[in-house]
């Protein structure tokens, strides 16, 4: 894919609080794919978000999502259960509602539905809907405004790292919250900027995944912009994930060349310790909420 795709790059202040005083957090060196992009990592000096500038918009975004984008994909269902480390609580009672943002190609609606839960998935990509609705699962392709949705509460929604990908997230959150029944949560999950991966391997860390993900948070931006939606968290936890770390190491290893802790990220046995040594210490790749409505 060779897209030249400047004039349908914006630039934006800061999506979680419209700052407009935000300073260079990290340049990404123009790649032969989108040499014109001259894209930056900004970060917010109030809501200390750091975000994508300038940023495709939203009627080209869709076209870094490749047929291919793995989360999409019908071979990766049946991998999911073995790998998800994310939210897996079985209902708090018979058919309560369940709903996943963002839900890709079902597989994370496959495990719930087997625990219990009545199970809806939104998501943007049509391919990804039909993948999941061949697999059984109710999805729909759109956002919160689809109508068969609209008047539904649901006892839980997750956004599994999707609030990364999001134009406005604030928009989503808030429609997120006016859906959660009474007691209702929302699982949040996210890449981690401030991850110990992140500040070995910089613009090669996957979760930097240029450029569809245009947020980046740590635990403090999270919670402030949730703190913004009208939900509060109950619980924060690290998630671990040694593959990223493994991936991260390959990708700066393909760029840049061989140094210790390249090859020490890429090897499995290294990894898996590192990663242990990341999630005691409150440094890894992804953080996950649980938030409910502020009283
Ligand atoms: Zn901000």
């Amino acid at each position: 894919m060779s897209l030249d795709l400047t004039a349908d790059w914006e630039k934006t202040d800061c999506p979680g609080c419209q700052c407009n005083r935000g300073f260079v957090f990290l340049n990404l060196k123009p790649n032969a794919e989108f040499e014109h992009s001259h894209a930056q990592l900004i970060r917010c000096p109030d809501c200390q978000l750091v975000f994508l500038s300038p940023r495709p918009n939203r009627n080209i975004i869709g076209q870094f999502y490749s047929d291919d984008y793995a989360p999409h994909q019908t071979n990766k269902i049946k991998h999911h259960k073995k790998s998800s480390k994310e939210f897996s609580s079985p209902p708090p009672e018979i058919n309560a509602k369940l709903l996943d943002y963002g839900c890709g190609n079902g597989a994370f609606l496959l495990k719930m539905k087997a625990l219990g839960w009545e199970v809806t998935g939104l998501d943007a990509s049509a391919n990804a809907i039909a993948v999941a609705n061949a697999a059984g699962i109710k999805a729909l392709h759109g956002d919160f405004k689809h109508p068969e949705v609209t008047t539904i509460k649901f006892d839980c929604i997750t956004l599994r790292q999707v609030l990364e990908h999001l134009h406005n997230p604030l928009e989503t959150l808030n429609e997120a919250r006016n859906h959660l029944a009474t007691k209702g949560k929302i699982s949040i999950s996210v890449p981690n900027i401030e991850s110990l991966p992140y500040r070995w391997f910089k613009e090669d860390w996957l979760g930097i995944d240029f450029p569809r993900h245009l947020l980046f948070f740590n635990p403090q931006s999270l919670e402030n912009m949730l703190r913004k939606a009208g939900l509060k968290v109950l619980k924060m936890k690290h998630i671990r994930h040694s593959s990223w770390l493994r991936e991260s190491s390959l990708n700066a290893l393909k760029a840049k060349g061989f140094s210790f802790k390249r090859w020490l990220g890429s090897k499995k046995l290294s990894s898996s310790v590192i990663s242990l040594w990341a999630g005691l210490t409150n440094q890894c790749d992804c953080i996950q909420v649980l938030a409910e409505e502020e009283d």
